[in-house]
């Protein structure tokens, strides 16, 4: 048995309310699914991603890790450039539980920054644009789902929404193969659904296989592909 839910029990979604699961609020007649991709921008892989979301008409969020942004500014920018939500991921993909709070909150900071001048130099003719005001809103996901409540509580003052998800791919996984993590997005899926897919190396291989079978199936079943902020 794998050591994490493929879906989110809905327990755990109702004891940690103040986290978002799943998009509720958004009229029950429309068949909306939220893709989100985590650990990039990485050089291929993130353009593979973004040229399959582009045959699809999806769009997606994207959680960043600072230093890949750092070493990938160009494949952050196509992001951008197509109009896909940026979340933050940490600089350095920390592991909550096991940082203190302070040095926790300094890297998602130094992740803003990093984000902020690679967003401006995107839109040189609107430099005064910086990347809250490309977004609605502020978002956050904690690498591996593990963040302290002291640094919960700190991110959720500052403004950010925490994005959690209720359908995980498992596409990191290197123990399970690539139709069973198909089928735990397929099995896992409903409306408003936020899955989670990586832009990395370690789950391209599943995830070629896995993303574009997941995109035609849920066309298919009539969702629509938003993203978040
Ligand atoms: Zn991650």
């Amino acid at each position: 048995m794998e050591p994490y839910f493929a879906k989110t029990p809905k327990i755990i979604q109702n004891v940690f309310s103040d986290f978002t699961w799943r998009i509720t609020k958004s009229s029950n007649q429309l068949k909306q699914i939220y893709l989100t991709f985590d650990d990039g921008p990485i050089p291929e892989i993130t353009d593979w991603v973004l040229k399959t979301l582009d045959k699809f008409d999806a769009k997606a969020t994207f959680f960043c890790v600072g230093d890949n942004i750092k070493k990938h500014p160009k494949e952050f920018k196509n992001i951008l450039n197509k109009n896909h939500s940026i979340g933050n991921h940490t600089f350095n993909h920390l592991n909550g539980w096991r940082t203190n709070t302070k040095k926790y909150l300094d890297n998602v900071k130094k992740t803003e920054e990093i984000i902020d001048i690679t967003s401006t130099k995107v839109l040189p003719s609107e430099t005064d644009l910086g990347w809250n005001k490309l977004q609605n809103t502020k978002i956050f996901r904690p690498p591996y789902g593990k963040i302290r409540t002291s640094q919960k509580r700190a991110l959720l003052k500052k403004g950010y929404q925490i994005i959690m998800w209720d359908v995980l791919s498992a596409d990191f996984d290197q123990n399970i193969s690539k139709e069973k993590c198909l089928k735990n997005v397929v099995k896992s899926v409903e409306n408003g659904s936020i899955i989670v897919f990586h832009d990395s190396i370690k789950a391209f291989e599943k995830l070629q296989y896995v993303l574009p079978k997941t995109l035609a199936y849920l066309i298919k079943e009539g969702y629509t592909f938003k993203k978040l902020a």
